[in-house]
């Protein structure tokens, strides 16, 4: 007790939440510190507390049982038995007063404040009847014996009180029936044991107090019984309340029989009823209640418990009936009892099976109705997958198609059911442009089931089931599955129609501009001889007025230029000269070309740290420059400073142009480079221009090989730098000047001396030297420019000869290159390297030993392999014929499909390169023509045209191994390579041998 208090007065509230709100966590078997938790800290010290007190109580009741039924002294017994009623009552009477002052839910507050105010009632009732003297047999008290009744009706009121389960309808008709049940089997049992003795002999008066309390330990049991029953998350401690008070009642009906037959003696185990009653009811008082106990409702288990209590109990009164009360004759009171018994306990399981009846049908109409609702959201999903016009198809993690929508099945021509359980990728991905598959790892799908993104492309190619492409729009988003990436769904339209209506579009624009130009030539050469005077002098308004129609005319061809060129990049038509050069002289030239605008805007333009070389051309770098220094000027406040810098790191070549200017917001940084995309509309008509600068610029390093980005702190200023592949400065650059395409040789000494010197004998016998002194530059120089030999010294500091011979032998792009050893030893010195190489120079190496094997080993490939060029265009021939010749190829050039019949005939070439469209006639008629000639049937062809060609169309253009390259999309460069790859095939080079 001295514990409770404590708690009550230390920590009230703490203590009210551990009786209250804590769900037993020992059970769960977890350990929470008790500095994290304090809630559980201090429910597990009153766990511990109610093992002590449960264990004390436990000892008490087993000695009162033990002293009770020994053979003990009468007066012992009888003095054992008022100790424990004492004792008992008043440990009873305190826990429930605790118990109530701990409570915070009213209803148990007011259960165990009747408790409390009972065993106060009992105490008292038993405490006068002591003072008094009274015997309870022979002369009780009437003071005594109502506050019993008073103490019984109490408990009973306490019981009631207990919060349970808020039974409606058929629940509450089912617990009226248990009561009857209960109470009618009670009844039995003491009418049976009881009535026949008591009644015997006693007065009118007296029968009516004889029967009082057996008829209230009726109530109270069956009360109990029903307080179990209905008992769900405070089991334990209602199970003891209503355990408690049966043996309460189970004593009173024994001490009336005993009484009426005048056997009773007080101190015999009856009184342990009452002791062990008070015990019970004690110890419930230890146990918190769980806060609500809807909330631990589970009507299976109590329907089976409840049942078998209720035949238990039913079973019990009829075994005492039979057993008891064998000798006396059913009276009519005792066989109404049974029958409505009987009739009680068959209505509640009739009640309950109609219960359950209707329970189930409920829940089949339920699960019907789910089973409805569900058929028809898949069918609806159905209906929606089905009318959409795109495709859709589902993929799961392997990329196989686990469904298809009609459309998408109609778009690429396959019945649905060949589709799914195909791969997609494999199925119908086109593949590249030269005819390999697209690789799966870098497919789409692959990357949104991979990274779980949602991955889209704007133009991709499917293959239908008859071979034909089809350009489509992809969008590709991850099935997720919570945090598992199961798949993923595609969602694909055809394109065809905006494709065309692109083309149309920008063949209307070039047409049109094409047309505008010429009238505009004459609009703006005759406002410049108005405004400039030479007809005449115009009045100052009509001066002022053809100043503003000569600016206009001007904004005017800008803009049709602008178009143009945008065009010719987007078509890949745009001619290209790439030749190398020095970054600073193309810096140089574009600050030139607008030092005008910079001084008139008040803006100073400074050059920084430039340095590198660059390939490339020269014009359209120089383009690409003026623009961004335009613009970087154009949106600069007076006074600021526009800074210009190159610099050359990792084998490019990074141009920056840097203003002070307003800034660029970040969520425009990349779609400035889009067409016709400005920061602010009001640019065009206050700072000039068409938003078409930036694309220009884009198109044009990306030609390059490069990459252009932006970089902007609004107010701050911005910064546009652009990468161009750059060229390994050569030391042989400052000699003379040889051809552009005359075979490029490299040479590689750790003496520079030596390098210079052989340099200059190249340069005499007309070839193009790259110097270098060191292994590793030269691997990197011979990757970067395929030279058509590279000459190599042996012994160097970190990379030897020998490591540059195996570096150049490993790698694709050089493993054709002829190589040439200079060494102070001959070739069986190390015969490892002979054996790869070409031939082997013996140092001091002469000036025609060096020409002659220099030709030998170039001549090699030259007489072995020729290429023709058949391209009308005279620009993109002659950087075609130059990048060629650098390998030492023979390349000859036809512009007409007559002149490439003929000129084919005569020299049949290792390698055709093929424009399509020819002034005289297409490719097409080339390739039938050369068909005809059993020499050149099978010749290998690169076909490079501006069009892409279709599947059907690259069947007309096969003669050997044919190749498709689409001039927008494939550099000149990449065009050497491949061409450079097929010389390599024809010459019988293949990879690891030669
Ligand atoms: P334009 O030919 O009209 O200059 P651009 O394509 O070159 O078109 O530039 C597009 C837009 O990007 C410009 O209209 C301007 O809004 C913004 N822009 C480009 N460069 C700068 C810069 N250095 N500072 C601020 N804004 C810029």
């Amino acid at each position: 007790m001295g514990a409770i208090t404590q708690g009550v007065s230390g920590a009230p509230h703490a203590a009210v939440e551990a009786w209250e709100l804590s769900h037993e966590p020992a059970d769960t078997g977890e350990t929470t510190p008790a500095a994290e938790n304090p809630d559980a800290a201090l429910a597990a010290r009153w766990r511990r507390r109610r093992l002590w007190v449960a264990a004390v109580l436990a000892v008490l009741g087993l000695a009162f049982i033990v002293v009770l039924a020994s053979d003990a002294p009468q007066d012992v017994r009888s003095g054992v038995s008022g100790l424990g009623l004492l004792f008992g009552g008043v440990l009873a009477g305190i826990s429930s007063a605790v118990r109530w002052h701990l409570s915070t839910d009213s209803r148990r507050r007011r259960a165990w404040a009747c408790f409390t105010l009972g065993a106060v009632a009992a105490l008292a009732g038993n405490g006068w009847s002591a003072i008094v003297g009274a015997d309870p047999v022979t002369s009780p008290s009437w003071v005594a014996e109502s506050s019993l009744v008073v103490a019984i009706l109490l408990i009973i009121a306490g019981v009631l009180s207990f919060p349970a389960l808020r039974r409606r309808g058929m629940e509450l008709v089912l617990l009226v029936l248990d009561g009857l049940v209960v109470g009618g089997a009670a009844l039995v049992m003491v009418s049976v044991l009881v009535f026949s003795q008591v009644l015997q002999g006693a007065s009118a008066g007296g029968r009516f107090e004889a029967l009082l309390f057996p008829l209230l330990d009726v109530a109270l049991v069956t009360v109990a019984t029903l307080l179990v029953a209905r008992s769900r998350g405070d089991r334990v401690p209602l199970t003891l309340i209503g355990c408690g008070f049966v043996l309460y009642a189970c004593s009173d009906v024994a001490f009336v029989m005993l009484a009426a037959r005048g056997t009773f003696d007080f101190g015999s185990p009856v009184d342990l009823g009452w002791i062990l009653g008070y015990l019970m009811l004690s110890m419930a008082a230890w146990f918190p209640s769980v806060e609500s106990p809807e909330e631990t409702t589970s009507l299976g288990t109590s329907d089976v418990l409840g049942t078998v209590l209720i035949f238990s109990v039913l079973l019990l009164a009829a075994l005492v009936r039979n057993t008891a009360g064998e000798e006396a004759a059913i009276n009519p009171a005792q066989t109404a009892m049974w029958l409505i018994l009987l009739f009680s306990a068959g209505a509640r399981q009739i009640i309950l099976g109609l219960d359950n009846d209707t329970l189930r049908r409920g829940l089949e109409r339920r699960v019907q109705e789910q089973t409805t609702d569900l058929r028809r959201l898949a069918r609806q999903n159905e209906v929606l997958l089905t009318s959409v016009a795109d495709g859709i198809y589902g993929v799961d993690a392997d990329g196989r198609i686990t469904f298809v929508n009609p459309a998408g099945a109609a778009l690429l021509c396959y019945p649905v059911d060949e589709l799914t359980g195909s791969r997609a990728h494999q199925a119908f991905h086109a593949p590249t442009e030269l005819g390999s598959p697209h690789p799966w790892q870098g497919c789409y799908i692959t990357e949104s089931i991979r990274d779980g993104v949602v991955t889209s492309s704007e133009e991709d190619t499917y293959v239908r089931a008859d071979g034909s492409h089809i350009p489509v729009e992809i969008t590709c988003s991850p099935l997720l599955d919570g945090p598992t990436i199961r798949g993923a769904v595609v969602a694909f339209r055809d394109i065809t129609q905006r494709r065309e209506v692109d083309r149309i579009k920008n063949e209307f624009l070039s047409v049109v501009s094409h047309e505008l130009r010429t009238p505009l030539t004459s609009i703006r050469g005759s406002l410049g001889l108005l405004s400039g005077g030479s007809l005449g002098e115009l009045s100052p308004p009509a001066g002022r007025m053809a100043a503003i129609a000569l600016d206009s005319s001007e904004r005017l061809t800008r803009l049709i230029d602008d178009i143009l060129d945008m065009e010719r990049i987007e078509s890949g038509t745009m001619p290209m000269n790439f030749v190398e050069h020095d970054a600073t002289d193309l810096i140089r030239t574009a600050v030139g070309q607008l030092e005008g605008l910079s001084q008139a805007s008040g803006v100073r333009l400074e050059t920084v740290a430039t340095g590198g070389r660059v390939v490339g051309d020269s014009d359209r770098i120089v383009q690409t420059l003026t623009n961004l220094i335009g613009n970087a000027v154009k949106f600069s406040a007076a006074g600021g400073v526009v800074r210009v810098s190159s610099a050359e790191h990792d084998a490019r070549v990074r141009f920056r142009v840097a203003d002070e200017g307003r800034g660029i917001p970040s969520e425009k940084l990349e779609r400035i480079f889009e067409r016709f995309e400005q920061v602010d509309s009001s640019d065009t008509r206050l700072k000039g221009g068409s938003g078409l600068g930036l694309a220009i610029s884009k198109g044009i390093v990306e030609r390059h090989g490069g990459r252009i980005w932006a970089e902007s702190t609004p107010d701050v200023g911005t910064v546009v730098s652009f990468d161009i592949p750059s060229t390994t400065p050569s030391l042989t650059d400052r000699g003379a000047k040889v051809d552009d395409d005359a075979p490029l040789i490299l040479v590689c000494d750790d003496d520079m001396g030596v390098v210079e010197t052989l340099s200059e004998m190249l340069r005499q016998h007309g070839y193009r030297p790259l110097g270098v002194t060191d292994g590793a530059t030269a691997v990197d120089g011979a990757l970067a420019h395929r030279p058509a030999a590279v000459l190599t010294d042996l012994l160097m500091p970190e990379t030897s000869g020998a490591d540059v011979v195996s570096r150049l032998r490993e790698e694709d792009r050089t493993r054709h290159i002829p190589i040439v050893v200079m060494s102070g030893l001959g070739p069986a010195a190390d015969p490892l390297v002979a054996s790869a190489t070409d031939s082997w120079l013996v140092k001091p190496v002469t000036d025609e030993r060096l020409a002659s094997t220099v030709a030998r080993v170039v001549e090699g490939r030259r007489r072995e392999t020729s290429v023709l060029v058949v391209e009308d265009d005279a620009h993109l021939a002659s950087v075609i014929i130059a990048l060629l010749r650098s390998h030492g190829l023979q390349v000859a050039h036809s512009q007409t499909a007559a002149e490439a019949v003929q000129c084919a005939r005569e020299m049949l070439p290792g390698v055709i390169v093929l424009d399509l469209q020819l002034p005289d006639g297409a490719g097409v008629d080339v390739v039938s023509e050369l068909r005809q000639d059993g020499r050149l049937a099978s010749t290998p062809v690169v076909v490079y045209s501006a069009a892409e060609v279709t599947r059907e169309e690259r069947e007309d253009l096969r003669l050997g191994e044919t190749l498709f390259l689409t001039k927008g999309r494939v550099p000149p460069a990449e065009l050497e390579d491949r061409v450079l790859e097929l010389v390599d095939a024809v010459t019988g080079v293949t990879r690891g041998e030669r």
